[in-house]
């Protein structure tokens, strides 16, 4: 692959933080090797920290953040269940096609693309769902929803229902406060705010959601109780499961001590202030936000493709003679939409001033 060193604002992989790059290129080590062994438990204990969990079953699960969504259901939901998904975008849509090939009833809760998830539609979708689930961050519109007021909903109305969230686009640039706000499965995505390349899905799990994990999923590689005895000898010492992918472990193990030296509240604050000046940048230049006003992320910015220009050759232009990279839009708005993601590393003032000055000049403002 060709040596390009591209600014990464689209919705898919943000530039690691330099630390996460360091890490990649150090020296391997084995994937029993004592070191390595105290790098994963060292790592699974700073993503407790930046989850918000005591959750003891909170690991990274090699693979990118859809294995994240595959293992939920795949451990938590028994053919016939009755699962409600709130749909506001692509990876609600995702969690649909996911939880009915694990055998799910699915009800879908439909909400125009731009929205947040309504809670009191999301309860009234069904008297006694076995799990509710719903997207933090929607990256393909740039939408946050209030998990927390879904969770508390949820759980004040019965103790059946779990409650899953995607936290792919959210972990570690804004704020996710899984026992605060009592979710029982969550997962994410290194790429992302995480500030490391894709490879890995963060994922955690209540103790309530593990009394009622499926005894045998439908899946040897992603079944919790196999590869809880790796990564936490939870079942009686700790045993070979898979090869864990032991580069991009360190590499997650670097970004979460980076982040955790910043402190979390800066590193929300560092995306709440560049998300602000974006958007604020973008109305100067007279174009106009996507997503639904209040419910915004400051990590992925939705702006609509002014009249008569062209996205894709706009696109082009930054990719190839700014090196930037930004996103078209998702789905029904591929063409009409641009997405500007701030992630993790990206969440900076001289890289929204940069993306800024670049759109103006192609675009003639
Ligand atoms: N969920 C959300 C909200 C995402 O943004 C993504 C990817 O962008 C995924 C799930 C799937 O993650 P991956 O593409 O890493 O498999």
């Amino acid at each position: 692959m060709a040596l390009v060193d591209r600014v990464l604002l689209g919705p898919g992989p943000s530039n690691p933080y330099p630390e996460a790059t360091a890490a990649l290129a150090a020296p391997l080590l084995g994937h029993l090797d004592p070191e390595f062994l105290r790098v994963l438990d060292e790592t699974c204990a700073r993503l407790r920290t930046v989850w918000g969990t005591e959750n003891a079953r909170t690991l990274p699960l090699s693979g990118t953040g859809s294995i994240g969504m595959e293992a939920a259901f795949a451990n938590f939901v028994r053919p016939g269940d009755t699962v409600v998904v709130g749909v506001n975008g692509l990876f609600g849509e995702r969690m649909v096609d996911v939880a009915g090939r694990y055998g799910a009833e699915v009800v879908r809760v439909d909400h125009e693309w731009g929205q947040p998830i309504d809670v009191a539609r999301m309860l009234a979708a069904h008297p006694a769902p076995r799990l509710v689930g719903a997207v933090h961050a929607e990256t393909s519109t740039g939408v946050r929803s209030d998990i927390a007021a879904l969770a508390a909903a949820v759980h004040g109305r019965d103790d059946h229902a779990l409650v899953l969230a995607d936290c792919v686009t959210s972990l570690a640039g804004i704020e996710v406060d899984i026992d605060g706000w009592g979710v029982d499965v969550a997962y994410s995505g290194t790429q992302k705010c995480l500030g490391v390349a894709p490879g890995l899905a963060p994922f955690t799990v209540s103790p309530r959601a593990w009394e009622r994990r499926v005894e045998h999923p439908p899946t040897w590689y992603l079944d919790l109780n196999l590869i809880g005895a790796y990564v936490d000898g939870s079942n009686g010492g700790r045993t070979y499961h898979h090869t864990a992918p032991v580069a991009m472990i360190a590499s997650l193990h670097a970004a979460l001590g980076r982040v955790l030296a910043e402190g979390l509240d800066a590193v929300w604050e560092r995306h709440r202030a560049a998300g602000a000046r974006l958007r604020e940048g973008l109305v100067d230049l007279g174009l106009d936000l996507f997503a639904a006003e209040g419910h915004r992320l400051p990590e992925l910015t939705t702006v609509r493709v002014p009249d008569g220009v062209d996205s894709a050759k706009v696109r082009s232009i930054l990719l190839n003679e700014y090196n930037i990279e930004i996103g078209a839009g998702a789905g029904a708005f591929a063409t009409s939409v641009w997405r500007i993601g701030l992630m993790g590393h990206n969440a900076r003032l001289d890289r929204v001033e940069l993306v800024l000055s670049a759109l103006a000049r192609v675009l003639g403002r």
